[in-house]
């Protein structure tokens, strides 16, 4: 049995392998935060365009403050977005000629330095004398308190490429660069298909012994968060001739994901199905708890997993097998799983040889990261996912930890 790490794997080659050819959209910055840029995006001039100011304070020639405290003629003033306003008219010459080391010109933050200045001291270290005069009390670098033209990109400099994921600072870089409209990949498209004799849909009144189709919803959830856009579908009876219409539909999505009927027991029919339909397996059981049963494979050249339907195994396997895949589908890179260490608060034991994912809570009250296993029924048990933040990870290679150590915690996707 494959190990989950080992799965990942598998499906990141597979989708790299199967990747389909995507659509390309423009949008408007503001709607496409969390896309994947379909284009390059290179800076339109130099990054700064002049020599910036970090500072309010002086622009000087830093030879001219070798002994401090100096006292310097300040020429005038220089604010953001402005050229020199001169004190006196006839000073506006020195902005193209250059200054001599004993004059300076007031600056603020993000003005542009004029002709020979070299460095700014910052208000704090100087004390005004009057109008035309200030003091500088401490020596300055060169280039001190300045950002120089084109230090942090050259014109033409290529600074996003395809398959970039638009957050917000690839956001304000497209806008520094002037790029208000972009384009994005269209999002893979998902289908997703429940299964079950016993699952009504949520606006159904379940007979005592049927249960809500929450994964529909869960997985339609974890697909947007995941970058894709959900089709959710019916939920198709443990009947093969009905599964295979169901899937059939589910195909012409760009991928599909199943819940239920991929575990042991005699109705259990996806996995024949989808054989009988032509699918190539990649694994059918992963050495995880929740989720062993969880298959992956080719039909028909689109990615199909099929994820065990207790509602926790399906959320569980959904993070760690379908969305490196929705990455790579979507047009960018996997991203790794982004667990972390944190410190039990409690002993932990398992006692299967298996991979647990168990609902934990992270605090920081302690300045450091504490985990906090939480008590649950099993893999059907949503009441107690809501109220963990993150997942114990319980490795398989070590099922007994004592309280302190440091263990892997898995985030629950946008709750930490
Ligand atoms: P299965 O993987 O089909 O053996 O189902 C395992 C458990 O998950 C059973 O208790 C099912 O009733 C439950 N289950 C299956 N599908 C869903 C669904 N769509 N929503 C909620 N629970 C489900
Ligand atoms: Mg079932």
């Amino acid at each position: 049995m494959l190990t989950f790490e080992q799965a990942r794997q598998r499906v990141i080659e597979v989708a790299t392998a199967h990747r389909p050819k995507l659509d390309v959209e423009q949008g408007q910055l503001a709607q496409v935060v969390g896309r994947i840029l379909a284009e390059e995006a290179a800076a339109d001039r130099d990054y700064p365009p002049f020599d910036r100011s970090t500072r309010d304070g002086y622009a000087v020639r830093s030879d001219g403050l070798a002994r401090v405290p100096a006292e310097l003629e300040v020429l005038g003033e220089i604010r953001a977005g402005a050229d020199v306003t001169p004190r006196k008219p006839s000073s506006f010459g020195l902005i193209k000629e250059g200054f001599s080391p004993v004059q300076c010109y007031q600056i603020m933050t993000g003005a542009g330095l004029p002709q020979q200045a070299d460095a700014v001291v910052m208000q704090e270290d100087t004390e005004r004398l009057g109008e035309d005069s200030v003091r500088v009390n401490k020596p300055v670098a060169l280039w001190q308190n300045v950002v120089r033209r084109g230090s942090e990109a050259k014109a033409g400099d290529v600074l996003l490429r395809p398959g970039a994921r638009l957050s917000y600072a690839e956001l304000a870089l497209l806008a520094q660069v002037g790029r208000a409209e972009v384009k994005v990949f269209a999002r893979p498209r998902v289908a997703i298909l429940s299964t079950g004799d016993e699952v009504v849909e949520v606006d159904e009144a379940p007979g005592p012994l049927q249960i809500r189709n929450s994964n529909t919803v869960s997985l339609a959830a974890q697909v947007t968060l995941a970058g894709g856009e959900p089709v959710p579908l019916f939920n198709a009876p443990d009947q093969e001739k009905e599964l295979r219409q169901a899937i059939e539909t589910g195909l012409s999505a760009d991928a599909l994901v199943l819940s239920g009927g991929v575990s042991m027991g005699k109705y259990d029919l996806v996995e024949k199905v989808l054989k009988e339909m032509g699918a190539e397996f990649f694994f059918d059981a992963v050495a995880i708890r929740p989720g062993k049963p969880a298959v992956f494979g080719l039909c028909r050249d689109k990615l199909v997993f099929g994820l065990p339907g207790n509602p926790v195994s399906t959320m569980v396997t959904f993070e760690l097998f379908v969305v490196p895949a929705l990455d790579i589908l979507g047009g960018a890179p996997s991203r790794p799983l982004p667990t972390f260490k944190a410190r039990l608060a409690a002993p932990v034991r398992q006692k299967a040889a298996l991979t647990h994912f168990l609902p934990a809570a992270v605090e920081w009250t302690s300045g450091e990261a504490v985990v906090r296993e939480l008590p649950w029924q099993g893999s059907g048990d949503i009441v107690a996912l809501t109220r963990a933040n993150a997942f114990l990870v319980v490795p398989q290679s070590k099922l007994e930890w004592p309280a302190g150590e440091w263990a892997d915690v898995l985030p629950r996707r946008g709750m930490l």
